[in-house]
């Protein structure tokens, strides 16, 4: 089709493809959510219902692409794991990002009433998005424990931080200058001694943020069984590469799946070496 003396415009967009066999990484970040936080009376230091409206958007987000089989969340920022073998949208670094940061945006806007239903919106948030390409499991694991570890620094100091406000009356500028050049069994000391506040003791979702793990239901062998709940999706296509196998060995079978929440630990090997299909 030779199309308008005006299509040549088309060759402009250079073509911008993800480097094939490596893993994609996508972080969103909220955009100026310090502000936002404050604007809209979010609890500090961890609002409970901002967290879930995040796991919210980020849970739609998997449900949309399913070649996504793990997340992380904390704070105002989401990471997603695609599979090492994905070809979304041939792997177009743009085409994947606007649309994955645009459907994790519209999400948590559109079900925000539904967790702060006596706070409406001021103003339309926002976020930014990257791609980041890791060559190995080793580096994806990495990745995740770098996320991990760093909610548990920003929960501790954050947590030490808001008892010196709220409870040890201090403004925000002192709690800062006390918590100074501190290490984190000072903290500790400081929050048990003064706060009774045992660190352990906080919620697990705060101390290890939200972890979304796509699990797959095995197929059953013979009768098509209905999804027992709406959180089931299908997904992979197994089988579908024509030149792997002769035709009759394998029918097209759909995998089930549902999304696992949890609140536990990834930086040891424990949970990776329960989900080894994470990183195949
Ligand atoms: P940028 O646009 O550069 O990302 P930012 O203001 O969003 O700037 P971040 O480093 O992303 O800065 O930090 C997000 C901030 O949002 C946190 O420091 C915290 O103040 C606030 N925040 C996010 N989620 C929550 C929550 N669930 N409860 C309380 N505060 C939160
Ligand atoms: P992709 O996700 O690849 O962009 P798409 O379905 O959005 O797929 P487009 O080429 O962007 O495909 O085309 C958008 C389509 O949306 C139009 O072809 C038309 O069918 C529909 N559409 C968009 N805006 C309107 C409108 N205002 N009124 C009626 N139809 C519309
Ligand atoms: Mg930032
Ligand atoms: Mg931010
Ligand atoms: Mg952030
Ligand atoms: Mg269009
Ligand atoms: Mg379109």
């Amino acid at each position: 089709m030779a199309g308008s003396k005006f299509a040549y415009v088309k060759n402009f967009e250079l073509p911008d493809p993800l480097l094939p066999g490596t893993f994609m990484v996508l972080r969103v970040d909220g955009h100026a959510f310090h502000r936002l936080s404050e604007e809209h009376n979010f609890t500090k230091p961890n609002d409970e219902r901002a967290l879930q409206l995040m796991d919210h958007a980020a849970r739609d987000v998997m449900n949309e692409f399913k070649d996504i089989v793990l997340a992380f969340g904390e704070s105002d920022e989401f990471s997603f794991l695609f599979r090492k073998s994905t070809t979304l949208y041939n792997r177009r670094q743009a085409k994947i990002l606007t649309t994955v940061t645009s459907i994790f945006t519209s999400s948590y806007v559109y079900n925000w009433p539904k967790y702060l239903p006596n706070t409406p919106l001021k103003y339309p948030p926002s976020f930014d998005g990257r791609i980041v390409l890791y060559p190995s499991a080793k580096d994806v694991r990495n990745y995740f424990s770098w996320r991990q570890a760093d909610t548990h620094i920003n929960n501790l100091y954050n947590t030490v931080f808001w008892a010196l406000v709220l409870q040890g009356g201090e403004t925000t500028t002192q709690a800062h200058a006390t918590l100074r050049g501190t290490v984190s069994s000072t903290k500790h000391e400081m929050m048990f001694s003064r706060f009774g506040i045992n660190y352990t003791d906080i919620s697990p979702r705060y101390r290890k943020g939200s972890i979304l793990v796509r699990m797959e239901i095995p197929p059953e062998p013979e009768a098509d069984v209905e999804p027992a709940s709406g959180k089931i999706s299908e997904v992979i296509e197994s089988g579908a590469d024509p030149t792997s196998k002769p035709k009759t060995a394998k029918k097209n079978v759909k995998i089930r799946t549902f999304i696992e929440l949890l609140h536990c630990d990834l930086i040891g090997d424990e949970f990776w070496e329960a989900r080894p299909h994470l990183l195949s």
